[in-house]
């Protein structure tokens, strides 16, 4: 029996790769312009620090992570970025070498979901994260990245939901009130929000359930509770926001799963490109009592993580133009050994080479040169290289000419210079 690729997780294949390639190094390229620099993390991690972190009454902790024994030691392979880069920012005591630390991230997640469109067991994320900064400046600054670098990704119909839930003092006010407006609808809610609403009522609002939706639609604002200190925060936010023209709506529904979040709270959805009813495209919020939480100093922070899956279903999985690039297909073993040396110059002048060196006929090379996406194709067998000449074939215009075998490298590097491709793949290089 063949072998398949565990369920909910892909492989993603080369003509796939380049639209990978242009978001990871738009994304790269964004977060360098707002300071931020890589950091890697291992991707399995003690199962407790996602525990103490994400919280033990999440859908994440309860059901989706992936968790194994070894060596007497429970181990999960991460269902996020978040717990590990503070992990690691205490276990490096980085908040002694510099008061502000901006972490960027990329990588495979693992969440034991349903798959279905844009919902993957294993996924990539990309995230940035803040410590030491208290905002709100560096909370709008997050907000405005986001939205500039899917906009210049060319995803349309962006939406931001933005809500605060306060610090500890606001988030028990709220609790309270919500449960005061819970209780006496406590049966008429489903089953799932019925269980949550001792244990961490907020989630009740996450629920996806219409009648859970109805039943809440009145609910207390997350607003209304906060302290005049939260609220200012949060204000502040909003007038920083309209000052950079980023548009956003305030959403007091918008809680999020996860125990660590504090005051400041967002979310970018899309309904552009393929994606399906999965449209949160990334989301984010402060944390500021997760350092101290995992066992380091009182440090306030606040991250995003975007979805690169879903972030590509959103651009319409159109496809990229690749850099023009020439296949050469020489004919016999003296030819072959001529054109290994003919690619290495043609290489070293910066331009891609496809070498077909199969014991093959005239006929199967030119089919392959065609379908391979090359713009040029050099074609020649021994009695041309004994004439000092080769056959340089426009595969796009279908023409072809004699050229030198001393001039050919010259004359590859010229044509596909001016290639409308190479014009094209250098604006969308980098995504830039
Ligand atoms: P979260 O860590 O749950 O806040 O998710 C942040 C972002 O990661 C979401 O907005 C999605 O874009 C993406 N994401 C979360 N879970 C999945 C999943 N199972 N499959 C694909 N993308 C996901």
């Amino acid at each position: 029996m063949a072998y398949r690729a565990v369920k909910g997780m892909n492989d993603i294949l080369p003509p796939e790769i380049e639209l990978w390639q242009q978001l990871e190094s738009a994304f790269v390229r964004a977060a360098h312009l707002y300071g931020f620099a890589e950091v890697r993390t291992p991707l399995v991690e003690p199962t407790e620090l996602f525990v103490r972190s994400i919280g033990e009454v999440t859908d994440v902790v309860q059901k989706e992570m992936y968790t194994f024994e070894r060596h007497h030691d429970s181990l999960t392979l991460r269902p996020e970025g978040t717990a590990s880069c503070v992990r690691a920012y205490v276990q490096h005591s980085m908040h002694a070498k510099d008061p502000v630390t901006r972490w960027y991230y990329m990588g495979p997640m693992y969440r034991a979901e349903r798959p279905q469109r844009g919902r993957y067991r294993q996924f990539y994320q990309a995230g940035c994260e803040i410590f030491g900064d208290p905002g709100p400046t560096c909370d709008s600054e997050l907000i405005a990245m986001l939205v500039g670098l899917f906009q210049q990704l060319g995803i349309s119909d962006l939406r931001v939901a933005l809500n605060s839930i306060g610090g500890a003092e606001s988030r028990a006010r709220y609790r309270q009130a919500l449960l005061d407006f819970l209780r006496p609808l406590a049966s008429q809610l489903s089953e799932e929000s019925q269980r949550r609403l001792e244990e961490n009522p907020l989630r009740v609002l996450d629920s996806k359930a219409p009648r859970d939706q109805e039943l809440t639609a009145d609910a207390p604002s997350t607003l209304d509770a906060l302290t005049s200190e939260d609220r200012g925060h949060f204000d502040e936010i909003c007038t920083q926001l309209s000052a950079l023209q980023v548009p956003y709506e305030i959403s007091t529904r918008l809680v999020r799963g996860l125990d660590y979040y504090s005051r400041t709270l967002f979310e970018v959805q899309s309904n552009s490109g393929e994606l399906g009813a999965q449209n949160a495209i990334a989301g984010g919020g402060r944390y500021d009592g997760l350092v101290k939480r995992l066992g380091g100093p009182d440090v306030p922070s606040i991250g995003f993580a975007m979805g690169l899956e879903r972030i590509l279903l959103a651009m319409g999985n159109r496809p990229v133009t690749s850099e023009p690039f020439v296949f050469v297909a020489p004919l016999g073993a003296a030819c072959v050994r001529e054109a290994l040396v003919m690619a290495q110059q043609i290489r070293a002048a910066g331009f891609r080479v496809e070498l077909d060196g199969r014991d093959n006929s005239l006929k199967s090379k030119l089919r392959r040169a065609n379908s391979s996406g090359a713009t040029l194709a050099i074609v020649f067998g021994e009695a041309e290289l004994e004439s000092g000449k080769v056959q340089l074939k426009d595969l796009a215009g279908h023409s072809q000419s004699d050229v030198a075998r001393d001039a050919i490298a010259a004359e590859v590097a010229a044509r596909l210079s001016a290639s409308p491709d190479a014009a094209r793949a250098d604006q969308s290089g980098g995504g830039q």
